[in-house]
């Protein structure tokens, strides 16, 4: 697999964090990368924003040029896009994890957060089995 796609943030800090975890997690060689202020924001949200249908749109352009099998979703400690808690933001992230499960079903997805050490961690897994389409 050489490309998997990220839905970060805008925030700089989390950037090469996410980059790096998901080429040793996936074994990819380049993560492309689509940022909106905080994104679980509008994934979770129950309106179709545009905001929202302009994440899928690019999510689906790396997903169908570049072949990418795995999509993670992050949300993060601090976040000015985001103003909410773990808790609240952890929340939003699964919604966010399902929401791109089901509008690319063929794809794996990860639910990433990254907490005030600029640490990676996996918070949930949806769609197609990770192991499957590292293989691929
Ligand atoms: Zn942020």
């Amino acid at each position: 697999m050489t490309f998997c796609t990220a839905v970060n943030c805008i925030d700089g800090r989390v950037q090469l964090p996410v980059i790096r975890y998901l080429q040793e997690r996936l074994h990819v060689r380049y993560v492309d990368v689509v940022t909106e202020a905080g994104p679980v924001r509008f994934l979770a949200d129950t309106v179709d924003s545009e905001a929202r249908k302009s994440i899928l749109r690019r999510v689906g352009m790396s997903v169908t040029t570049h072949g990418s099998t795995v999509v993670a979703v992050v949300a993060h400690a601090d976040c000015a896009g985001n103003p909410e808690g773990k808790e609240h933001q952890i929340r939003q992230l699964v919604a966010s994890a399902e929401c791109i499960a089901e509008s690319f079903p063929e794809a794996a997805v990860l639910g990433l957060w990254v907490d005030a050490e600029w640490t990676v961690r996996e918070v949930c897994t949806r769609g197609a089995a990770v192991a499957d389409a590292r293989d691929g």
